[in-house]
Formats: C-alpha cells, sequence, structure tokens
C-alpha cells in the first residue's frame, strides 16, 4: 500500500505541474499576442522608421499631411485593418488595429491618428451597419484610396455632443442637410463624411441620424484649417453644410440611432487614442534615454546619476501601466464583456502619462530638448490633445465614476 501511495502523490505532483501549465497556457500575460498581431507590429515598426519618420518635421513644420505617407498607408493595408478582403481590406482584428496606432504614434502621433479615425470609427461604422450597397460603394474605397471623416462636433456642441443643431430635413426620397461642423479631423482629405444630423429636433436626440456624404456634394464646404499646437500635420477643419442635398439610401444605419452609433463608436474608438497616447510617450521616451546614456556632466553619463535613474525608472512604469490599461480594455472589447469604464479608464491615464513623459523627456535632455533640433518638443505639444478629442478627461472621470457607483447599487 506504500507503493501505491508513493504512486499517488507522483499522480498528483505531475497533475499540479499540469494544471499550472494549462492555466498559464490560458492565461497569457496581456503583452501575448497571436502569431498576425505580432508579424502585422514588427511590419509597422519597420515601415513607420522607413516611410514616415523622414516626413514628420516637414510636415509638421508645414501643417500638411504628405500625400506620399497617406498612399504607403494604403499600400500597406493600414487603412482597412479590419475590413473583410472581400473588399480589399487586411481583414484583421481590433487589437491588430490598437498595436497598428500605437506603432505609428510612436514616429509620428498625427499619423496614428489618420488611421485611428478610419479603422475605429469611420470603417467600423461602415461594416456594422452598412447595408450592402453601402458597403460595396465605401468598404473598398475606405480601404484602398479614400480617406474618412467623423463629423460629430459643432462650435456650440462639444462634450455636450447631443446638443448638435445641423438639421436634416426630409423631401420625397432625399434630405436637405443645414447646419455646420467644427473640429473635423482628416477632413483636408476625406472622400466621405460621416455627419451627424438631427431629423427631427422635437424628439431631442433622439432624432439624430448618421448620413453618408461625399466630398464635393453641392454644399458641401470644407473650410480653412485650424492652427494648431499639436498634431499639427493633421488637418481639423471646420465644415458648412448649405443646403447639402443627399439620398435617403446614404442614411446609414436607422433614422434616430445616430446618438448611439456615435457613443458606440466612441467607447470603442477612446481605445485606439489611448494606443496612440502609450506609442507617443514611448517614442519620445525611446529618444531620450540614448541620449541620457550619451551625455557627461561631472565625469558621468547623466543617466547615471540616482536622481536621474528615480525618475526615469517611475515614467517607464508609468507607460507600462498605460499600456497594460489599453491592451486589457481592448482584450475585453474584443471578448464581448463590458469595457467602457475600462477604455474610459485607458484614455484618461494614457493621456496623463503622455503628458508626464514628454514634460520629463524636454528636462532630462537639458536645453536642446527645448529646441526643434530634436523631436521631444513636437511630442510635448502632441500629447495635449488626448485629454480632449473623443471625450475630455473630465467626460472620461464622470464616464467612469457613474459605473463606479452603479457596482454600489447593492
Ligand atoms: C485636434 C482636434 C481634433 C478633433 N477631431 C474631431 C473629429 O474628427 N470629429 C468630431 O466630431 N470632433 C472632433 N474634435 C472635437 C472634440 O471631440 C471636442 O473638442 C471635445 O469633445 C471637447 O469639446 P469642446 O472643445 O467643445 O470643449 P467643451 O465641451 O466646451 O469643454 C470645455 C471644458 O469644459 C469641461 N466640461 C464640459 N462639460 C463638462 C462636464 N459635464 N463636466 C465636467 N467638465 C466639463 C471639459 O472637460 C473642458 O475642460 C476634435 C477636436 C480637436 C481639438
Amino acid at each position: 500500500s506504500r507503493k501505491v501511495s508513493h504512486l499517488n502523490l507522483i499522480i498528483i505532483c505531475v497533475s499540479i505541474v499540469l494544471d499550472r501549465a494549462n492555466r498559464a497556457a490560458s492565461f497569457p500575460p496581456l503583452q501575448t499576442f497571436s502569431e498576425e498581431e505580432g508579424m502585422m507590429r514588427e511590419a509597422v515598426k519597420k515601415y513607420a522608421q522607413e516611410c514616415i519618420a523622414p516626413h514628420v518635421a516637414k510636415m509638421d513644420a508645414n501643417s500638411f499631411m504628405s500625400d506620399e505617407v497617406i498612399k504607403s498607408l494604403f499600400e500597406q493595408g493600414l487603412m482597412g485593418i479590419e475590413i473583410d478582403p472581400e473588399y480589399g481590406g487586411t481583414g484583421s482584428t481590433f487589437f491588430s488595429s490598437i498595436l497598428v496606432i500605437e506603432e505609428l504614434a510612436k514616429v509620428d502621433p498625427s499619423v496614428a491618428v489618420l488611421c485611428d479615425i478610419q479603422n475605429t470609427l469611420i470603417n467600423t461604422l461602415l461594416v456594422k451597419l452598412g447595408n450592402p450597397a453601402q458597403k460595396e460603394k465605401y468598404l473598398s474605397r475606405l480601404s484602398t484610396d479614400m480617406v474618412g471623416s467623423f463629423c460629430l462636433s459643432e462650435a456650440e456642441s462639444g462634450s455636450d455632443a447631443f446638443a448638435l443643431k445641423t438639421r436634416a430635413e426630409k423631401h420625397k426620397d432625399y434630405y436637405i442637410i443645414n447646419g455646420s461642423k467644427m473640429w473635423i479631423s482628416n477632413a483636408e482629405h476625406a472622400g466621405v463624411f460621416l455627419v451627424m444630423a438631427n431629423v427631427d429636433p422635437s424628439a431631442g436626440y433622439r432624432g439624430i441620424t448618421c448620413f453618408i456624404v461625399d466630398q464635393g456634394t453641392e454644399g458641401l464646404e470644407i473650410c480653412k484649417k485650424e492652427d494648431k499646437l499639436g498634431l499639427r500635420a493633421s488637418s481639423t477643419c471646420p465644415l458648412n453644410l448649405d443646403n447639402v442635398k443627399v439620398p435617403e439610401t446614404n442614411i446609414l444605419g436607422e433614422i434616430g440611432q445616430g446618438y448611439k452609433y456615435a457613443i458606440g463608436m466612441l467607447n470603442e474608438g477612446r481605445i485606439g487614442i489611448a494606443a496612440q497616447m502609450v506609442g507617443l510617450a514611448q517614442g519620445c521616451f525611446d529618444h531620450t534615454i540614448p541620449y541620457t546614456r550619451q551625455r557627461t556632466q561631472f565625469g558621468k553619463r547623466v543617466f547615471d546619476f540616482q536622481g536621474m535613474q528615480h525618475q526615469i525608472a517611475h515614467v517607464a512604469t508609468q507607460i507600462e501601466a498605460a499600456r497594460l490599461l489599453t491592451y486589457n480594455a481592448a482584450r475585453l472589447k474584443e471578448a464581448g464583456r463590458p469595457f467602457i469604464k475600462e477604455a474610459c479608464m485607458a484614455k484618461y491615464f494614457s493621456s496623463e502619462v503622455a503628458t508626464l513623459t514628454t514634460s520629463k523627456c524636454i528636462e532630462w535632455m537639458g536645453g536642446v530638448g527645448f529646441t526643434k533640433d530634436y523631436p521631444i518638443e513636437k511630442y510635448y505639444r502632441d500629447c495635449k490633445i488626448g485629454a480632449i478629442y473623443e471625450g475630455t478627461t473630465n467626460i472620461q472621470l464622470s464616464t467612469m465614476a457613474k459605473f463606479i457607483d452603479k457596482e454600489y447599487d447593492y
């Protein structure tokens, strides 16, 4: 019987080891990528260095996104990441989009936001809500050569987005849209605009409807772009809609559901902005640390002072934490689990971390960090937008608080 119990012990030990191994396999660390995700990440890293980096300073100085860069994003399949290959898309996943946005933002946050809005807002709306004819017409263009813009904000409705005033009036089988939009990213290059307009103001936000408006439609005017602090290569323009006639077949999804679509898209889109801020912080850090390892003062590398090391390690931890929040929100979304609170946390925290990182990096570089000879000051200017668009920091915090309040509703 001693032999049997010895054997039993061995079996128990082996099963514990196997169980641990299985558990390790089924709960991989958050920074584990599928083969496809890993390959995409590496490919984009290389592409961004080779094809985007040489243009960054000039695009920032000229406030203009190079056509060559936009063309190359399409060629690389980065503008239709989740679009089905049937429509010329890459047929990849949301998480891949997040990795792509992060990698692009390391090199240029303006290019990252172009890719982010196209993938997380425009394409997703058309994939989810488009009828077969709309998908046929737009998805193949969006994945190959057409930029899209998302048009919600107006001069008097920013955080309070659903107070929008743009009106769409029904006539026979078409609508006439009148109003104006503000802050429309990528408008300068867009071939299509997804415009939120109210078809029935008496119903309040329940009248908000999403219209597909093609560039060149009579009455659609793209006005002078904003002269911005950062993200200068990304065009941000007001739009005027003056008796813009669109057929009713250009309604995306259902009449009166626009507010739901906008909220839904922005909830997901925030994870993209979080990824942009993580990439921005990492890109800035990666430019700075080598300098601190080369620069000597008092006969030592600047990196070797303990006062510097503690700050550097602190910032590295913050970036890591922001990345984990972002990846976790993305994985939750992909798994079909609740993710809104986590997406707000990721966006809020990543934008704070980007602000801290870029500010510290300038200090760690000393005087040269303050000049345009290095890209650090650009990251510092670019990061500020993270606390503003796709819901300001206050709005993220308020949304999180709503969830927290509910969690304690026994
Ligand atoms: C570069 C750039 C690109 C953009 N791209 C797009 C785009 O492509 N499409 C689009 O539709 N929009 C876009 N926007 C608009 C953006 O989403 C809005 O600017 C943002 O939602 C904030 O709105 P606002 O500017 O009107 O600020 P406001 O809403 O006026 O906010 C001003 C301040 O008040 C605070 N505040 C407001 N309400 C509350 C509240 N309830 N509780 C606490 N604090 C509050 C805010 O946090 C903020 O600090 C873009 C903006 C910029 C700057």
